[in-house]
């Protein structure tokens, strides 16, 4: 008896509760600010109190910058720079757990450039939270809603919220009362009963696509842990080269991306934004892990694209919007290059091209016209120029050289044109043949 007794060894006893984070491997893992906040719920003590007695403890060589940039800067917690690595290594410290980096967006890190990637205050879903609630759930806020390009529950279409319906309140991530569901500064429930939402606009339907598609981003970071941006590129590459026959500037134009910056990423030179990554799939009608996995699309894609580029292709363009636009500016008594246009639109002339064919045709066509009308204006009267200055210089007794005209219009430049060089070579020698 007391032989198999001594045999008993004790695990190891965590300082803090083992409690598990909420959706590890799906689209809706918890982040870690709600997990540190349910923890300090757990051992009902304030957030300010974990962070300082525990957390704060359990980090080596502990920064001063530390104890001032934990509340202030508390997104950065679920993202990937230095905060969130030592928050993480100290909680696993204290928990014993080993998965709370999947409770940040470390695993982006080198993927897509972490910069604007975090939202710096709070969002929620006020019918997640109700439903949560109502179903007996543990209540959380998903790593998703730290997004700052997730401005959409895609569970429910409605628009995350941002401040307290109550008392109006902002709120951080974590301060002493935060706790997920709840203001931390009037206390009061952020939830609401589920209401039926019609998801018709183009521009809803595009930010509901966004969450999904971050969600699945997160779910298959989880899944393959080997993901790296050489192979978000390789499928850059494969995706230019079905749609736009290899040509990135035509593609970066289709799918509504500044050309330059996608030239860059094509080519490896820098990282593709989350936001332009989104772009793209949506251009595509593809998920982002389809995009990842290079699903092939070019079958679907040549039958659709007669038929539906301008229904559903770009669905964020507001076709009647633009197309009134292009209307007025083909109407408009100063023609303007399609380039200016859709430099004054914001939007890239490829696109505009590619969605209204015959409106830019007929503006460009417009423009060329009026461009060789004004330049053989421009000649006629620098001809006449030309010649009067030949006159006024010669009834100065003074020999009309280039110079001397030039200085008498203040036009240095005007003989660059060989034409007008003519002209003045033309004069002059119509003039010798007169005096023989
Ligand atoms: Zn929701
Ligand atoms: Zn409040």
């Amino acid at each position: 008896m007391q032989s198999s007794r001594s045999r008993v060894v004790m695990p190891p006893r965590s300082r803090l509760y083992n409690i598990s984070p909420i959706g590890i491997g799906t689209n809706q893992v918890e982040s870690l600010t709600s997990y540190i906040a349910r923890l300090s719920e757990a051992h009902c003590v304030f957030v300010t109190d974990l962070v300082r007695y525990e957390i704060f403890n359990a980090i080596e060589d502990l920064p001063k910058s530390y104890h001032r940039d934990f509340f202030r800067k508390a997104e950065q917690i679920n993202g990937q720079n230095s905060l969130a690595k030592r928050t993480v290594t100290a909680l696993e410290s204290l928990t014993l757990r080993t998965d709370l980096v999947d409770l940040t967006m470390s695993r982006l890190k080198g993927i897509i450039p972490t910069n604007q990637l975090l939202r710096q205050s709070k969002a929620w879903c006020k019918y997640c939270y109700q439903y949560w609630r109502d179903s007996g759930d543990i209540l959380y806020d998903p790593l998703l809603w730290s997004f700052k390009i997730v401005n959409y529950c895609h569970v429910h279409g409605c628009r995350l919220s941002s401040n307290c319906e109550k008392c109006g309140s902002c709120l951080t991530y974590l301060n002493k009362c935060t706790r997920p569901g709840y203001c931390s500064y009037c206390n009061s429930w952020l939830g609401e009963i589920e209401q039926k939402i019609n998801i018709d606009a183009e521009k809803q339907l595009f930010e509901v696509w966004v969450s999904t598609n971050v969600g699945d981003l997160i779910r298959y970071l989880w899944l393959d842990k080997n993901l790296t941006r050489n192979k978000l590129r390789e499928s850059l590459i494969y995706y230019v080269d079905v749609v736009s026959s290899g040509k990135p500037y035509v593609f970066a134009g289709m799918a509504g991306i500044n050309p330059d910056t996608f030239w860059h990423s094509y080519k490896g030179i820098s990282i593709l934004s989350l936001g332009d990554l989104m772009r793209i799939c949506y251009f595509l009608r593809i998920g982002i892990c389809d995009f990842i996995n290079q699903i092939a699309i070019k079958q679907s894609w040549d039958n659709n694209r007669r038929t539906n580029q301008r229904a559903s292709i770009l669905k964020v363009l507001d076709y009647e919007i633009v197309k009134r636009q292009l209307e007025k500016a083909l109407s408009n008594e100063n023609p303007k290059s399609l380039r200016e246009i859709g430099r004054n639109i914001e939007i890239h002339p490829n696109r505009l091209m590619y969605n209204f064919p015959e409106l830019c045709k007929a503006i460009s066509e417009r423009y060329k016209v009026f461009r060789r009308e004004t330049s053989k204006k421009k000649g006629e009267e620098l001809r006449k120029q030309v010649q009067d200055t030949i006159v006024y210089l010669q009834s100065l007794d003074i020999y009309p050289s280039q110079r001397a005209i030039k200085n008498v219009l203040h036009l240095q430049k005007i003989f660059i044109k060989p034409e007008i060089k003519q002209i003045w070579q033309d004069i002059l020698s119509k003039q010798e043949l007169n005096k023989e």
